[in-house]
């Protein structure tokens, strides 16, 4: 069957193919570890999970590799301002390094609580301090940088197509850059090595053919996706802010460096906004996934919300959409237990209609309103569970493993059940039918099997 994927690179939906028989070469951009991660940005890890779960759906190996920004990302994409890092080690009174050790652990824990499946390879900037030195050293050798007295630039001029993933407007950037570029020569030009400034020691910093300081942002993720995907792969994925400085900066490196635009398919997920707004982390007020489940929502209802839009659209999150993601959540997971255990089939034409949605562009929407047509369905409870879980393996909702919360039965209660057995045993009838009663009345009920009575709360 094809699948089509948007690629924003020729803002088209066209059919992919992968590169190499059977193997999907992925890179996602991952987190900067100066903080937590909020909600926002874990949209956009659910969307390349669930990208990469269709992937794997349709029979692909996927190689998926996600980076750790722990060094050279600035407060300003313009590449001035300090490094995040540094700016939260003063934040906190701790060093830059334990900071991004902390982070990165907050950072998969929340992944593993969304069901976001662990990349194929995790890899650190500062692990690959080398790799993004040679990579330099291969657009200079090329002829694409010049050195200012705070760093090495890329001249983004030398490349004709400079911005088109972005479809910047590089003459009218250039008009309205007035305002000052310091010694940089275009407004679009970018570091992709970094001074420590004259006179003062960074914590991050190393030694490097131009002189001490550390790597400029974009250059990771050029060097790494190479180092472990090779220099032109399948699909690179980000979130839509990246589409206009840093994925056309990681573009302009690899054309620099290896005549390519590093992946065939460009990927962006659109963001999540909160009333309306732009969430952003370096506004500092923000959502985290810790939020959520304080406030005793489940992180899983947090991924089906996100699944009710499709990745390209912006989405607008409130409680009350939440709300409603946790009544069909439930109502899903309840249903699916009491059908019991799956069948050893699935429904066939469910599964290609699945198949068909998932493939045009990963329409979530459209996949789950199918779920909603399955349980209404009468196929047998067995086919409809089989079916479910199968498309579970797409959602990452978790549905074969969940369970009803076992409800607290009170003491009292406890003690009038443990009579009435007592009441049984001696066939006391009349004494046992009064208990029951009693038990009734509070709003229990007692269901008699072979191995004991057992009692739950009244639906
Ligand atoms: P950062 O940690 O700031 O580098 O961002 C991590 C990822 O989250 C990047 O892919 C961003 O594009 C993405 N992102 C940032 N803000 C949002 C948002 N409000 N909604 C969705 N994705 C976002
Ligand atoms: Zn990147």
């Amino acid at each position: 069957m094809v699948i089509q994927f948007f690629d924003t690179y020729t803002r088209t939906v066209r059919p992919f193919e992968p590169l190499h028989a059977d193997e999907v070469g992925l890179y996602t951009c991952g987190p900067t570890v100066y903080d937590y991660a909020h909600i926002g940005n874990l949209r956009t890890y659910i969307f390349e999970d669930i990208l990469r779960r269709t992937l794997a759906y349709n029979g692909f190996e996927v190689r998926h590799v996600m980076n750790i920004t722990d060094v050279g990302h600035l407060t300003s994409d313009a590449d001035t301002g300090e490094d995040k890092l540094e700016v939260g080690s003063r934040r906190t009174g701790r060093t830059a390094w334990d900071i991004a050790e902390e982070y990165t652990q907050a950072f998969k824990d929340d992944l593993a609580r969304l069901n976001i499946i662990e990349p194929t390879i995790w890899c650190k900037a500062t692990d690959h301090i080398a790799e993004q030195i040679a990579t330099i050293r291969a657009i200079e050798a090329n002829g694409f940088t010049y050195a200012t007295s705070d760093g090495v630039y890329f001249d983004t001029s030398k490349l004709p197509d400079y911005g088109y993933l972005g479809r910047l407007d590089i003459e009218g950037l250039k008009a309205g850059s007035r305002v000052d570029i310091g010694e940089k020569r275009n407004p679009t030009d970018f570091a992709l090595w970094k001074f420590s400034p004259a006179g003062s020691k960074r914590q991050m910093e190393w030694d490097s053919p131009w002189g001490i300081g550390f790597p400029g942002w974009h250059i990771e993720c050029s060097a790494m996706a190479a180092k472990y995907l090779g220099s032109y792969f399948d699909i690179h994925c980000g979130g839509e802010d990246h589409i206009t400085v840093h994925h056309p900066n990681e573009i302009a490196q690899s054309q620099a460096c290896c005549n390519t635009r590093l992946a065939n398919f460009w990927m962006h997920g659109y963001f999540l906004q909160l009333d309306e707004s732009k969430m952003s982390k370096s506004s500092g007020e923000f959502l985290r996934l810790q939020t959520l489940i304080d406030r005793g929502y489940d992180p899983l209802a947090y991924r089906y919300f996100c699944l009710g839009a499709v990745y390209r659209a912006k989405l607008n999150f409130n409680w009350q959409s939440l709300d409603g993601a946790v009544t069909a959540l439930n109502r899903l997971r309840q249903t699916a237990f009491e059908w019991g255990a799956p069948g050893n089939s699935v429904d066939e034409g469910y599964r290609t209609r699945f198949l068909e949605v998932i493939n045009n562009d990963l329409n979530m929407p459209r996949a789950l309103a199918l779920v909603w047509e399955l349980v209404r369905s009468d196929l047998p409870a067995p086919v409809r569970k089989a079916t479910l879980l199968d498309f579970d393996r797409v959602f990452g909702l978790g549905l074969a493993e969940w369970q009803p919360a076992a409800q607290a039965i009170p003491d009292a209660i406890l003690a009038l059940v443990e009579e009435r057995q007592r009441a049984r045993a001696e066939k006391r009838w009349k004494d046992a039918d009064a208990l029951r009663d009693q038990i009734t009345a509070a709003g229990f009920e007692i269901e008699d099997s072979p191995q004991g009575a057992r009692v739950k709360a009244k639906n």
